[in-house]
Order: C-alpha cells, then sequence, then structure tokens
C-alpha cells in the first residue's frame, strides 16, 4: 500500500544512478515501510540538466497554456485525494482528515496560481518625450531550486512549486526524506497533466549535500526554503555569496493574545484546533498564551476542557485528533522542553507524557505559569505544547509577543475595535489573524519577519518572487 519512492527528472522516474536509498519509518508504529532514492552528485546534474531545457519550454510556452496544464494538475489531485491521504498518513502520521484536508488544499493553491499565471503583467510608464515608450516587463526568474520540509509534505511543495511554474520558472525540489512518497503523487498529477519534461524535477537525498552543490551552481536563479530558523540563515548566507535570489519561511513562536473582553469559548475551540494540528508541527502554531490576569485562571481551564476531548491514535484510526510525532528527535525535544519548565517552575495543567508502546505519541500539552528562563518560551517547541502567561496592561502584552526575534503569525481575541485596530500597528509578525482563524489560504501573504525568514509564499507578492523585472525603454525615432 506505501510505495517506494524514485527520483523524478526530465520527466521520468527513476533511481539514483548508485542506487543508494534511504528508509521511511511509519512514526506511528516505527516500522520501515518504504524507501526512497538518495541522489548523489551525478543525478543532480542530470535535474539540473534537465531545469535548464524545460525552462527553455516552459517559459516560451504561452500562460494561458501553462494556466490550463497547471489546473489539470488541481483536477488530478482532487480525483485521487483519498489515496494520497492514506499514503500521507502512514508516512507523516497526521490523521487521515488533515491529509486529506491538505491534499485537496494543495489542489486550491494550484488552481490559484493558475489564474495568477494569467496576470503576471509588466505597466507602461508615461515618458518624459513624446516619441518614447518605457516598457516595464516581467520574466521568468530561470531554474528555481525549492527545498521543502516533512510537516506539510505536498502543501510546503505546491506553494513553491505552483508559484514558480505560473510565473515560467522551471524548477528542482529537494523534498523531505521522511515523507516523500506523497510530495511524489504531487508531481505524478503535474506529470499527467502534460507538465513538459525537464519543467519539474524532485529529488531527495543529504540536504546539507545537496542544498550545498545547487544553490551555488550557475543554472539556479531563485532558491526558496522553508524550515529552521538556523538552518535557513546558513541556506540564505550561500545564497548571498552566490548573489541568488531568495524565499526564506523559517520558524515561529506564535504568540496568542487573549483579552478579558474576549469571547472566551470560541477562543478556545478555535485556537486549540489550530494549536493540535498536525501534532502542534506547524511553522504557525499557536505558542505562547498570553492572558489578561482578569481570565486567565477561566481561559487556561477553557483550554484544559477543550483539549480533553482529544484522542491521540494511530492517523488512520477513526477519530484521531492527533497523531505521532514524526521523529524521536521531535519527539524527545518536546519532553525535554516541558520537563525544563516544570523545572524551572511552569505548573502542569494537561498532558505531559509520552504514550507508552511504540511510536511518537505525545499527549497534547498546557503549561501555566511559564517563567520567561524556561528554554520553551524562546525555542519554538514544534508539538503539541501550550504555554501560559498572564498579563496586567496592553503595553506588557505587547512587549512579551514581540520579545523573540520570531516574527511568523500571531493571533488575538478581543472584542474591542480600539484594541484590534492597535494590534494591528503593534505586532511585529508577517500575519495576524485576529478573533478568527485565518491565515494560510493561497490568496492571501504568507511569510514573516526578522528571524522567521522573508518573501511570501501566498498572494500576488508569491508569484512576484519568482519574476524578474526589466525596462525596456525605446525611442520612436
Ligand atoms: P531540521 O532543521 O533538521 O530540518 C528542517 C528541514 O530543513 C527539513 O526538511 C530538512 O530536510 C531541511 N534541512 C536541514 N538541513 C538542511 C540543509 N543544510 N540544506 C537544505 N535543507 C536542510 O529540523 P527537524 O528536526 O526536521 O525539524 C525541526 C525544526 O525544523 C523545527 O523546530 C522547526 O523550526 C523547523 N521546521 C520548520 C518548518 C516550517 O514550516 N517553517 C517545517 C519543518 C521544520
Amino acid at each position: 500500500m506505501y510505495p517506494n519512492t524514485q527520483l523524478y527528472i526530465n520527466g521520468q522516474w527513476k533511481d539514483a544512478l548508485d542506487h543508494t536509498t534511504l528508509d521511511v519509518i511509519n512514526p506511528a508504529d516505527e516500522t520501515t515501510i518504504g524507501t526512497v532514492a538518495k541522489a548523489s552528485v551525478a543525478d543532480l546534474d542530470l535535474a539540473l540538466e534537465a531545469a535548464a531545457q524545460g525552462f527553455d519550454v516552459w517559459k516560451n510556452t504561452p500562460a494561458s497554456k501553462r494556466s490550463k496544464i497547471m489546473q489539470k494538475a488541481a483536477q488530478n489531485l482532487r480525483e485521487r485525494a483519498d489515496a494520497i491521504a492514506k499514503i500521507m498518513t502512514l508516512e507523516q502520521g497526521k490523521p487521515l482528515a488533515q491529509a486529506k484536508a491538505e491534499t485537496l488544499g494543495a489542489a486550491d493553491t494550484i488552481d490559484w496560481f493558475a489564474g495568477e499565471a494569467l496576470r503576471a503583467y509588466g505597466r507602461i510608464v508615461p515618458p518624459r518625450a513624446i516619441d518614447v515608450q518605457s516598457l516595464v516587463v516581467k520574466s521568468p526568474v530561470g531554474v528555481v531550486a525549492a527545498f521543502t520540509p516533512w510537516n506539510f509534505p505536498l502543501n510546503q511543495v505546491v506553494r513553491k512549486l505552483s508559484a514558480a511554474l505560473a510565473a515560467g520558472c522551471s524548477i528542482i525540489i529537494k523534498g523531505p526524506e521522511d515523507t516523500p512518497a506523497s510530495p511524489a503523487q504531487l508531481i505524478q498529477a503535474f506529470h499527467d497533466a502534460g507538465v513538459p519534461k525537464g519543467v519539474i524535477n524532485l529529488v531527495y537525498g543529504v540536504p546539507s549535500e545537496i542544498s550545498e552543490y545547487l544553490i551555488p551552481h550557475p543554472t539556479v536563479k531563485k532558491i526558496s526554503f522553508t524550515g529552521s530558523t538556523p538552518v535557513g540563515k546558513q541556506l540564505a548566507s550561500l545564497a548571498g555569496l552566490h548573489m541568488k535570489k531568495v524565499t526564506m519561511e523559517l520558524g515561529g513562536h506564535a504568540p496568542v493574545l487573549i483579552f478579558k473582553d474576549a469571547d472566551l469559548d470560541t477562543a478556545a475551540k478555535e485556537i486549540v484546533a489550530a494549536k493540535f494540528r498536525n501534532a502542534g508541527q506547524v511553522c504557525i502554531a499557536p505558542t505562547r498564551f498570553i492572558i489578561a490576569r482578569e481570565v486567565y485562571e477561566q481561559f487556561t481551564q477553557n483550554l484544559v476542557d477543550q483539549v480533553k476531548q482529544l484522542k491521540v491514535a494511530n492517523g488512520l484510526e477513526e477519530g484521531t485528533d492527533i497523531g505521532p510525532m514524526i521523529h524521536a528527535r521531535g519527539f524527545k525535544n518536546i519532553q525535554r522542553l516541558i520537563e525544563d519548565a516544570i523545572t524551572k517552575g511552569a505548573k502542569l495543567c494537561f498532558g505531559g507524557k509520552a504514550l507508552d508502546g511504540k511510536g511518537f505519541f505525545m499527549q497534547p500539552t498546557i503549561l501555566k505559569d511559564v517563567p520567561l528562563e524556561a528554554d520553551c518560551m524562546s525555542n519554538e517547541p514544534f508539538g503539541p505544547l501550550i504555554l501560559c502567561i498572564p498579563f496586567d496592561h496592553y503595553e506588557e502584552a505587547i512587549q512579551e509577543a514581540n520579545r523573540l526575534p520570531y516574527g511568523l503569525a500571531a493571533y488575538a481575541y478581543s472584542e474591542s475595535n480600539k484594541t484590534c485596530m492597535a494590534l494591528g500597528r503593534d505586532i511585529q509578525a508577517g500575519m495576524l489573524t485576529i478573533n478568527y482563524i485565518g491565515l494560510s489560504v493561497p490568496e492571501l501573504p504568507f511569510g514573516g519577519v526578522n528571524d522567521s525568514g522573508y518573501g511570501s509564499e501566498g498572494g500576488s507578492e508569491a508569484i512576484e518572487a519568482y519574476l524578474n523585472t526589466h525596462l525596456v525603454t525605446i525611442a520612436g525615432r
């Protein structure tokens, strides 16, 4: 039922030239379920050559045709969503319903960018002399190298892939080795839709070896990375050294501000669902709950009441809310963070333990009165952990919300229009959602500021990152 994954180069699925593979583990029971081909430099050279040829074809394909092929890929994905979701749950662990929603969401993203392909307009600037015309022309940047993580195996690929294809670029994707088979299904959907050979290439291997080879390579003109801040900084500096365009979507530590006039029941329901999606392994996961002291006890209790209802189990089981974490590293890290916080004085309101037996299952956990010295208050937990602290004044809440170098997502609940407007000015984050969970849809910008990276993977800004702007100014004499 779980397919082995090959490399996709120049329109063909193939083993690595040296036939090496990596094992793929099911995080729900720690068994080896399959393999993924491990590319060497010789495979990367083939991918680079194919992508260069693919770019020549794709940039000369009219936008309307590119758009139609993309729409067909989206349709293929929708028709295959059930099968793809099962593969994703087996390799990644997330509940089946979330895996299916991700697959259908990926189809929507492709469709949206297929529309953007038709709107990559330039402009004509009024001239200084009557016989002059000045054209601002947009053209695709060229071959893209994209590096995507395991937490949303499809969605992390599809944002980069769709924007690149809409702009007329070809792409080499370094997919996630932990979860290789569902992204391969995404690429198959594009293959079956008629994307010309070489336009899309998918490789797996040792991430640092691949990035160190592809980023400086003269064929590659644009880098896009999603992952942790330390790795993002390394890759951005390498890209800078070679003057490559870069989009960096990195870590976060999202604050959640709960004001005393918030609708506490709605807030608790919505925010708990957002927090424990994908076992909390989400860069925009709500993490630091900064709660008005007047409602602190009541709201933490509301959170506990919600979290009690969540079922932690194999993602293939009916009714599962939280599946296993992806790997032993993340699983051990979250246990260490909880232990460290409790040692430093945090109070455990709920959870705190790993489940017995095989698999990387962690209880959803709520800590309150967490001291700032606790590691989890500054380092991204990337797991099912809520941290609660009280505040007395608006300024104090803002100061805590903006305390960290991260600036990805932020959440707030308040019934006061004045407070909501002020938050829009005061919170330093790439994305702020107030009184509902409204992030991560293709038509809205998606990206961070400060240590959370730069560039956007949504909205009209997303395609801009794959376009060069040229001036052509002509005197008509
Ligand atoms: P990690 O830093 O080892 O890997 C994160 C991702 O970066 C993986 O996909 C990995 O393949 C890739 N990567 C690592 N080194 C690389 C390199 N030198 N070149 C190219 N790609 C490289 O971390 P992990 O243990 O797998 O995940 C935990 C941390 O990663 C989290 O704390 C979180 O900050 C971050 N992360 C963020 C996102 C996100 O959506 N922004 C997604 C997954 C992981």
